[in-house]
């Protein structure tokens, strides 16, 4: 069996606002076999930047296109295919928008492979040890601390039992954070899980400062709290924090999640489009479970990346959690036709070969950029 076809598809609402939201410009990548099979995945980056890195052409040793390395390869050794991608774009992927690319097509190749063997994705990397997965609600703080509180409290209806506020108001004015996550706490009640999400407000002693005053919250985690990049900052902070802290939703490779690992985070938040796709989630939960850490999966895009991460997170045995985007877009919410639902606070892992999962064409159609 050989690879035929790679196509990089972009989809893009009509009106993209600069907020930190994945769920409005995103790349999806098929892969086309001789024997009429596709595999679908996704890239959650600047997808006209991660198009590009399929689309270029050879060049010399170590810096080709994606879809040149792909091309006439069995589909089938998806492990090698990924070792073949990573090293056939070293001089510009690595850790940048190369191996975001690379996500995707690593997801598309697991679908692929899911659907030849005629087996689920979560079969293929050791099987499931649950069939539905807890799903946290995502969302960003409202602007004032009323707002915040009926959003909590409109999850709260819909059956969730866990629910993460983020960025927006956080972060320069301590009694504005503590008078948000007090509202979300109150709102919430005290017998369901509430995560805070810092986006990277603070510097490592200004971060142990607000997990004092988070304290009486009782929240479960405190996420990316300092800079992505200030991994001395972040082993600093998760020696002395008593609320546990939570990161990696901009890292990638196995490699950079060992780094987090050795550096004291208790929960790593690899987002599955972005990281390096499936391959290094479940080498990254393979590590956290053998330190004793937890990985959650980071998913605020399309239901592609939903359905990836509840295959990938239902085999991982301390891995009962997963983000649940609740943004209106219609990229999240009608492009997977059988978008995996909340059911009683649970989202249950897509059945059948692959992913499991069946795009809209309509909306395909409807939301595709044209490059000609
Ligand atoms: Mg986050």
């Amino acid at each position: 069996m050989k690879i035929t076809a790679v196509e990089p598809i972009h989809l893009r609402v009509p009106v993209v606002e600069a907020i930190p939201d994945g769920t409005l410009d995103v790349l999806i990548v098929k892969i086309h076999t001789d024997e009429g099979l596709t595999g679908i995945g996704e890239v959650t980056s600047q997808s006209y930047v991660c198009k590009a890195c399929f689309d270029a052409p050879r060049s010399a040793a170590r810096r080709h296109g994606l879809t040149s390395i792909l091309l006439g390869e069995d589909p089938r050794d998806v492990e090698g295919l990924w070792e073949k991608m990573y090293y056939e774009t070293n001089r510009y992927g690595r850790r940048g928008a190369g191996i975001h690319a690379m996500s995707g097509a690593d997801i598309a190749l697991w679908d692929l492979k899911g659907k030849i063997e005629g087996k689920p994705v979560s079969e293929l990397l050791g099987g499931r040890v649950r069939d539905d997965v807890r799903a946290y609600a995502s969302v960003l703080f409202a602007d004032t601390p009323e707002e915040t509180a009926a959003m909590a409290q409109e999850y709260v209806e819909m059956g969730l039992t866990a629910v993460k506020f983020g960025w927006g108001p956080i972060g320069p004015d301590p009694d504005v954070d503590v008078a948000h996550v007090a509202a979300a706490r109150e709102a919430v009640g005290w017998d369901r899980d509430l995560m805070v999400d810092a986006g990277h407000a603070w510097d490592w002693e200004t971060a142990l400062g607000r997990t004092e005053l988070f304290k009486p919250f009782k929240i479960a985690w405190l996420e990316e709290p300092v800079g992505q990049d200030d991994r001395k900052g972040y082993a600093e902070l998760c020696k002395r924090s008593e609320i546990p802290i939570a990161g990696g939703e901009g890292d990638v490779t196995h490699w950079d999640f060992e780094d987090l690992i050795e550096r004291g985070l208790d929960i790593v938040q690899p987002d599955i489009a972005f990281c390096g796709g499936i391959t290094v989630c479940k080498r990254v939960s393979d590590m956290a479970t053998a330190q004793g850490r937890k990985a959650v999966p980071h998913c605020f895009s399309t239901g592609i990346n939903l359905a990836a991460s509840l295959h990938w997170i239902s085999t991982v045995p301390d891995g009962d959690l997963v983000e649940y985007c609740l943004r209106p877009s219609p990229l999240m919410r009608k492009l997977v036709v059988n978008l995996p639902p909340v059911i009683d606070g649970r989202v249950p892992v897509p059945a059948g070969p692959g992913l499991g999962i069946e795009l809209d064409p309509a909306i395909e159609e409807e939301f595709t950029v044209r490059y000609d």
